[in-house]
């Protein structure tokens, strides 16, 4: 089992140690009711075992938690009566996580509800196409980076 490095809410309810009203279990994952939801029928999938965030997950426990929640997705937008549906994952402080036991937003959304993930970001302008071509050839080089392929991850750099 990996270790929270402090006191996890998330740990205690997969647990049972705390009060959660469980949507999907399987052995590897939990789906549970967000405590204070944007709309009701938000979701969270979170992984039985304890990881922080986006940096120390297994990538196939990833990919599982992706798949529980596209399971989910229809089922809650039928429960729920929304026909829309925001899928997040805030991974890190800057990026707005509060609970670090990794976790998947299943948000169904209503049209007066207020909730704002909106894009594109009003505070930001659009870069020179120099500047974006250049990161695209930065993210291009890292996924050739043989170090990176030594890790064992499988995804391929675009060819030229
Ligand atoms: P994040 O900012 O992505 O870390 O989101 C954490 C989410 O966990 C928030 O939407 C909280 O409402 C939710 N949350 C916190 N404590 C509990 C709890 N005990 N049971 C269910 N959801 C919780
Ligand atoms: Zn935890």
């Amino acid at each position: 089992m990996n270790a929270p490095s402090r006191h996890c809410i998330f740990c205690d309810l997969i647990q049972g140690a705390a009060e959660v009203s469980v949507c999907y279990e399987d052995d590897r994952a939990m789906a549970f009711m967000d405590i204070q939801p944007v709309n009701l029928g938000h979701a969270l999938v979170a992984p039985k075992q304890h990881f922080e965030s986006l940096s120390d997950i297994p990538r196939d426990l990833a990919m599982h938690l992706f798949d529980v929640a596209m399971t989910l997705s229809p089922v809650i937008q039928r429960a729920s009566g929304c026909s829309d549906m925001n899928i997040v994952v805030n991974s890190g402080h800057q990026a707005g996580q509060n609970v670090f036991h990794y976790h998947v937003h299943l948000i169904p959304r209503r049209a007066d509800d207020n909730f704002e993930i909106a894009l594109p970001f009003e505070g930001s302008s659009m870069p020179d196409r120099t500047f974006l071509d250049a990161m695209a050839a930065r993210i291009i080089a890292g996924l050739r980076d043989p170090a990176r392929q030594a890790h064992g991850r499988s995804a391929r750099a675009v060819a030229g």
